[in-house]
């Protein structure tokens, strides 16, 4: 049976696995109570890292803004009202946005709880979760596709239920299963493109319910979510915005060399140069710290090839930066040179280069001209 905590109540939770149990069962409760305006659970404020509205919604405190002092200070158990007038007498005057650092936010996609359950581990450490850092919770969620195979004979619930089991994280299945078996392509109807694509939803002729049996080579939809600690996430996203440079490199040097002929070619992230800046402003100013993120988030590569060194610009599509090269636009593209900027910005777009011109491999018959031209 649910007990609510008090206020007042000094150590309201012996472990997380409480905490979480007592979150679950207030969200169950307040979301039997209905809509927005039927909710009268009281507000409280708990451990001094969550708060639990009328309708028993979990909200983190605001992370930052808080200091492990004044959760240790904070009444275990305290009404909303409390929790103000404490933001405000004891966090507010260290100069901190008044009421947005009140409470940071709900993570985790709908309809996921948003702290993890007490098995769930850590994405990156597989650590876990305890009342002393449970505020440090960062979630990320995924649409994923899983053939679901090797539960052919067994119901979507049953599926639901062993994925409750996994500790990854959580996963919600959607009624929505993919099979090939369903191809129609005879379908004429608006919704065809799932007829033929095979797919069955919780809308289509043949819905699909919680009881559908799957079948060999149904494919499920799911939502996966991934709890990290705090550090943690930014580990994790440290390593994800590495990987997509990565895989940035080694498209533009596949590119590079099928395209253009180019050999030996390397592709390094560079910082883009202030003359490339200021073509972006075009005469205008903009503050510092808008400044600062432009240069950050203005991909540049430096190139080197056996044919030679240039450099690459995204901005507003691929363009070629002919500094290092010694030669302008109209020795590279003569037909481009007209719509050209300057004379060292030169846009990889065949299209937007007149004639149909194939650039790239005109900038690597150019810088060979250039290369046998410079031997003795
Ligand atoms: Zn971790």
């Amino acid at each position: 049976m649910f007990t609510d905590v008090q206020i007042g109540d000094k150590t309201p939770f012996a472990t997380y696995a409480d905490f979480y149990a007592w979150a679950k069962e207030r969200s169950a409760i307040g979301q039997i109570q209905g809509s927005a305006y039927q909710g009268n659970l009281p507000n409280l404020v708990v451990l001094g890292r969550y708060a639990s509205d009328i309708h028993g919604r979990i909200s983190s405190l605001g992370r930052l803004a808080l200091t492990d002092n004044d959760r240790t200070q904070m009444p275990a158990v305290m009404t909303w009202d409390d929790y103000r007038e404490y933001f405000d007498q004891n966090v507010a005057p260290r100069g901190l946005p008044d009421h947005i650092a009140l409470v940071e936010s709900v993570s985790g996609i709908e309809p996921a709880f948003c702290i993890p359950r007490p098995q769930t581990t850590c994405a990156r450490c597989g650590g876990s979760w305890t009342l002393d850092n449970c505020h440090d919770i960062d979630g990320e969620g995924e649409f994923e596709h899983p053939d679901f195979s090797q539960y052919a004979g067994t119901t979507l619930r049953d599926v639901q239920d062993i994925l409750d089991n996994q500790t990854d994280g959580e996963y919600r299945l959607d009624l929505c299963i993919q099979n090939d078996r369903w191809i129609d392509l005879t379908s004429r109807d608006e919704r065809s493109y799932l007829d033929h694509a095979g797919i069955r939803t919780e809308d289509t002729e043949h819905a699909i319910t919680q009881d559908h049996v799957v079948h060999d080579g149904d494919k499920g939809t799911v939502r996966h979510t991934r709890f990290y600690h705090g550090a943690c996430y930014k580990q994790h996203m440290k390593a994800q915005h590495a990987a997509e440079i990565e895989a940035m490199r080694t498209a533009y040097a596949e590119f590079l060399e099928q395209r253009g002929g180019f050999e030996n070619v390397t592709v390094t992230q560079g910082t883009v140069p202030q003359r490339i800046i200021d073509v972006m402003l075009d005469g205008d100013t903009v503050p510092p710290n808008e400044l600062a993120m432009m240069k950050k988030q203005t991909p540049y590569w430096d190139i080197t090839t056996k044919q030679g060194s240039f450099a690459m610009v995204e901005c507003a599509g691929p363009l070629f930066d002919l500094t290092k090269t010694g030669l302008t636009v109209a020795e590279v593209c003569p037909s481009y040179a007209p719509h050209s900027i300057n004379e060292w910005l030169l846009a990889l777009d065949d299209e937007q280069n007149g004639e149909g011109e194939n650039t790239i491999l005109r900038l690597c018959n150019a810088l060979q001209k250039k290369q046998l031209a410079a031997q003795p």
